[in-house]
């Protein structure tokens, strides 16, 4: 969530911790990924005059807190007719997911972990382990009750274009408060996703389907974007995991020994996802992280 915003919800104390915690686990991220990863940096744009006003106010807030952060009122030539200024995070990166997933499962199985693909969990009973950690995300469905009345799928749509003519995006930009995301590849392809707010509710799903109406509108954006007649590539379609307060939940679940959740991610799980799991992995071993207060599961089960 924004920062300012953060510290109103969470108080000033909590919300440095936890923006603090998301720069380590950044630098986690980059110590394990690497070639998957780039400190790239990335431009959060405002759409209007009062995303403009919310983009300042956080920015205020970050540098109240000495977070690195910059405002930049003068866009790339390719942004300028459609937004009005934007906050940069110098320090923020871009992953090839992929690659990253890849790494990551060969540094589990590596340490001993072993991977079983296709083959779903469909109940927690007669599971033979001291320990189980529910880290489903958005997929999570049918493992436990509660985390299924407080973790709502949610619905991400995505295109790829055929390599455009020119580079015009050098890092990660979000636009219209994260209902407009994307970047531009090696091979100059933009990736774009969004426009979940063209229709909420039917947005609010696990099933992993691309729509016309998402899809039509992401290509209409595309062309502005690339200022050129663009071909789609690719199309598909994830799910992620949204909490009422979009704040994770990783942590015991009260009242059953052994059982931990990491999880609600709120789409911004690729380092928040790395920072929860390691909470709940010290915190299986016995150590007590003191961050992993921010994400109690108890505020909600
Ligand atoms: C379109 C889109 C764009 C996004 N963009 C960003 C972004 O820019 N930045 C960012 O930080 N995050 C982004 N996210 C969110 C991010 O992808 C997630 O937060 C992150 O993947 C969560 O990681 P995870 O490992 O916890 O869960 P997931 O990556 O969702 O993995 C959960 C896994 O659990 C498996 N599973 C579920 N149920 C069971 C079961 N019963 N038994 C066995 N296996 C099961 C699933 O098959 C899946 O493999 C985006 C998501 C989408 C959909």
């Amino acid at each position: 969530m924004p920062y300012d915003l953060a510290r109103a919800s969470l108080g000033e104390e909590r919300a440095r911790a936890l923006w603090t915690l998301t720069e380590r686990a950044l630098e986690r991220l980059e110590e394990l990924a690497g070639n998957a990863f780039h400190r790239t940096g990335s431009l959060r744009l405002a759409a209007d005059e009062t995303e403009r006003e919310e983009l300042r106010r956080e920015y205020e807030a970050l540098r109240a807190d000495r977070f690195t952060v910059e405002w930049e009122d003068e866009l790339a030539p390719s942004l300028r007719g459609l937004f009005g200024g934007a906050l940069r995070h110098p320090t923020d990166g871009s992953i090839q997911p992929a690659r990253w997933v890849r790494r990551l499962g060969q540094l589990a199985a590596d340490a001993g972990a072993e991977i079983r693909e296709h083959s779903r969990v469909e109940s927690l009973e007669g599971l033979k382990a001291d320990h189980v950690v529910i880290a489903t995300d958005g997929y999570s469905r049918g493992l436990l009750d509660p985390l299924d009345q407080v973790v709502l799928p949610t619905r991400g749509q995505v295109l790829v274009t055929a390599p455009l003519r020119g580079r015009l995006f050098t890092c990660p930009h979000y636009a219209r408060r994260g209902y407009d995301y994307w970047q531009q590849t090696h091979d100059r392809r933009l990736v774009l996703g969004g426009q979940r707010d063209a229709d909420l509710a039917t947005e609010e799903t696990r099933e992993e389907a691309t729509t016309p109406l998402i899809q039509g509108r992401l290509e209409v954006l595309a062309g502005q974007l690339a200022e050129e007649p663009v071909r789609v590539t690719h199309r598909w379609a994830g799910i992620f995991g949204r909490t009422a307060d979009l704040v994770p939940l990783a942590g015991g679940v009260p009242g059953s020994d052994g059982l931990w959740v990491a999880c609600g991610y709120s789409g911004h799980g690729n380092v928040l996802g790395l920072a929860c799991g390691e909470l709940v992995a010290d915190a299986v071993l016995g150590k007590e992280p003191p961050e992993l207060g921010i994400f109690s599961p108890s505020r909600f089960f």
